[in-house]
């Protein structure tokens, strides 16, 4: 007969090899592992501040959150109660292309990571993007995630809807996760490459072609309207009898013209089709607008830009609004209100925004001008917390990645940057970059600031 083992005996028994465990794992340091500890997690779901956290990071993703993650690590940060912010995402991005040196276009990639900007949207395709968004994903260059439109599909590149047919199928075919449409096409062109598209089942998105028109364009479904181009013309009523052609820039000659109370209509539209929109609001704040070259182009971050792209920028400024071009301040307030009760009206009625600012076009230093976007959205009426829904979980919503990215949450990438100061509070505070965590590899201010001074001093010889 078996005598029962006595309970206390199994009590004393089990008490024994906890210990052992317990004293195993304290014993083992992970080095292989990053703790941030001390800081404060933004929740950009609903605003809510984490205070107080430690973030465990291995092998790219975010393993745990805790006030104190259990064990020992060889690799520690402190926070120093900074802010956990997710890493942005810059929808309106450009990629130089080759013959750019492939010194610069790594540059240029820093230049977005160093604003905590841990996901592109490349909106002017080429092959070589390709290769790059694989080698950001490999961790062969330290780079944001990078998506890529296809070359541009304009008037001049897609005149048949032959051509339509065969450019949009050889861009499928050739990876890009996107087409980018340009001004220019034909209405009948274009409904054969949405039909192609569609088939195809590939997205396209960008601007709205004047023969096209912002109505023709929700109904057939753009993933993303950028530059809210099209809406202005489309708040001109018909019996005003315009010649479509002749609306200027982004329609701003049409300014006199237009009817807010047709705003509903085109915002429900946009909401009803699921179209998103990219405002891109600081070429109209910053290069169209009664601003002053001299003075942007005395802005710490344009040295990050080679001598010779400045002076392209203040040459093209004075053709858009200096003497001669026609451009009106008068007329001018009246574009950029309308600009923001648009964006105000698709922000709460419409499928939403996406933050993006088009870098590098004029005055936007690629990272940089993520801020000055944010600081229009602001002036078109959003709160904080809808601007960094926009640069984070919005974007994760556009491409259907919410497990990968766009919060800082167990399971996801590791994907997030410490600014120190509450963004919520203040949106300047994300200048204030503390260092950044992209797809679990950390880059420190240190190793920020000393990047940028090489950018810095390689631009300067340009
Ligand atoms: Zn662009």
């Amino acid at each position: 007969m078996i005598r029962p083992i006595p309970m206390k005996k199994i009590l004393q028994f089990l008490l024994a090899i906890s210990l052992i465990a317990c004293n195993q794992a304290q014993e083992k340091v992970n080095d292989k592992a990053t703790l941030i500890t001390n800081i404060n997690i933004i929740d950009v779901r609903n605003g809510d501040i984490l205070e107080n956290q430690q973030i465990l990071v291995d092998s790219g993703k975010i393993q745990q959150i805790a006030s104190s993650v259990e064990g020992k690590f060889l690799n520690i940060i402190d926070g120093k109660g900074a802010y956990a912010v997710p890493g942005l995402a810059e929808m309106h991005a450009h990629i130089p292309s080759p013959p750019t040196p492939e010194e610069r276009i790594e540059e240029t990639l820093f230049l977005y990571l160093s604003n905590g900007i841990t996901t592109i949207r490349g909106m002017l395709g080429h092959p070589r993007h390709l290769a790059l968004r694989k080698e950001a994903l490999d961790g062969k260059i330290l780079s944001p995630r990078i998506f890529t439109s296809s070359p541009s599909l304009n008037g001049n590149t897609v005149k048949t809807p032959q051509e339509a047919r065969s450019k949009v199928t050889a861009y499928q075919k050739e990876g890009y996760d996107f087409l980018k449409i340009h001004p220019g096409i034909q209405r009948s062109v274009f409904d054969t490459l949405v039909k192609t598209a569609n088939e195809l089942g590939i997205q396209f998105a960008g601007h709205v072609p004047v023969d096209v028109g912002i109505r023709h364009a929700l109904e057939s479904q753009f993933a993303s309207i950028d530059h809210v181009d099209g809406f202005l013309e489309g708040l001109v009523p018909e019996e005003a009898g315009v010649q479509p052609n002749e609306n200027g820039f982004f329609g701003f000659n049409f300014t006199p013209l237009v009817d807010p109370g047709l705003i509903n209509e085109l915002v429900e539209k946009s909401k009803e089709k699921e179209v998103w929109v990219v405002p891109t609001q600081s070429l109209y704040e910053r290069w169209f607008a009664p601003t002053i070259a001299e003075d942007m182009l005395s802005e710490p971050e344009m040295q990050y830009m080679p001598a010779s792209t400045l002076a392209n920028w203040k040459r093209r400024k004075e053709q858009s609004t200096g003497e001669g071009s026609g451009f009106s301040e008068a007329q001018w307030e009246e574009f950029i209100g309308i600009r923001r009760e648009l964006i105000k009206a698709l922000q709460e009625d419409g499928q939403g925004l996406l933050l993006g600012s088009d870098a590098p076009q004029l005055f936007n230093v690629p990272g940089f001008s993520i801020h000055h976007e944010i600081a229009g959205m602001q002036r078109a009426g959003l709160s904080p917390l809808q601007i960094l829904q926009s640069g984070t979980i919005n974007p994760a919503v556009f491409f259907g990645m919410e497990d990968e990215f766009g919060e800082i949450k167990t399971g996801l990438t590791a994907d997030f940057f410490l600014v120190s100061g509450n963004p919520l509070e203040d949106l300047e505070n994300l200048r204030n970059v503390e260092g950044v965590m992209v797809r679990g590899s950390w880059i420190s201010k240190d190793d920020i600031d000393k990047r940028l001074e090489a950018i810095a001093s390689n631009a300067a010889k340009q």
